[in-house]
């Protein structure tokens, strides 16, 4: 091998990247023009480095599509945690809409006699086998606002004995809006009721927010004695 050619030889390299100085670039022009071991060399070289960038390429190419998979699939899995949230979310607002449509309050005058809550529950229960009958009196009533007062329940002190002012009440769930309204209907002549609250929103949504309004309520604790 000739001088010139070893040196040419060594530069190829750079001349294939561009890298040479403009004095060493015309050297290996020169010189592959007239030396055809050395352009073969070159074309050799040549070839290789174009097979070498076009793995970059591809390489590239699938780092991409595998990044674009990547965001594509955390997508996917949000969705699906939100589907999922909105489903349980109209579950709990049905399951709570229903049960809340088929409860009803009865609020009963004040000096109701024995007997009277006594008619009062057997005409309920005529009207619904299934109906879950619960019975409050003034006193408990009183207890369960105390507790729901907190360390403000001495508020409440004044209204023992003869000033309770929570009335009498019947709570009624059952399982039908139906039987609700065939018991409304029957009461609604008795004198001794003072009020009857039943099913009071048409939509299950609303409900589920009432009740997480009365819930959070409850779970703010005592109620603030406006001072
Ligand atoms: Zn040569």
């Amino acid at each position: 091998m000739k001088k010139e050619c070893e040196i040419v030889q060594d530069l190829i390299f750079g001349y294939c990247d561009g890298t040479l100085n403009p004095a060493s670039k015309e050297l290996v022009e020169k010189h592959l023009i007239k030396c055809e071991e050395c352009k073969k060399a070159y074309e050799e070289i040549k070839k290789d480095k174009q097979v070498d960038d076009n793995d970059k390429i591809e390489i590239d190419y699938l780092k991409r599509v595998n990044k674009k998979l990547k965001r594509k699939k955390i997508m996917i899995a949000i969705f699906s945690v939100l589907i999922i949230l909105l489903v349980i979310l109209h579950i709990i607002a049905f399951i709570s809409y229903y049960h809340d449509q088929t409860t009803m309050k009865i609020f009963m005058k004040e000096n109701i006699s024995e007997e009277e809550i006594e008619n009062i529950r057997n005409q309920i229960e005529n009207q619904s086998k299934d109906a879950e009958i619960t019975y409050i009196s003034p006193e408990e009533k009183l207890e369960e606002m105390k507790e729901k007062f907190k360390e403000n329940a001495y508020l409440l002190d004044e209204y023992e004995g003869e000033n309770n002012i929570f009335p009498a009440e019947f709570i009624i769930k059952t399982k039908s809006v139906q039987d609700i309204e065939k018991i409304e209907e029957s009461l609604v002549n008795i004198e001794e009721i003072q009020k009857i609250q039943s099913g009071s929103s048409n939509n299950p949504y609303m409900a589920l927010l009432s009740d997480c309004m009365e819930w959070y309520i409850d779970m703010r604790g005592p109620v603030s004695n406006g001072k």
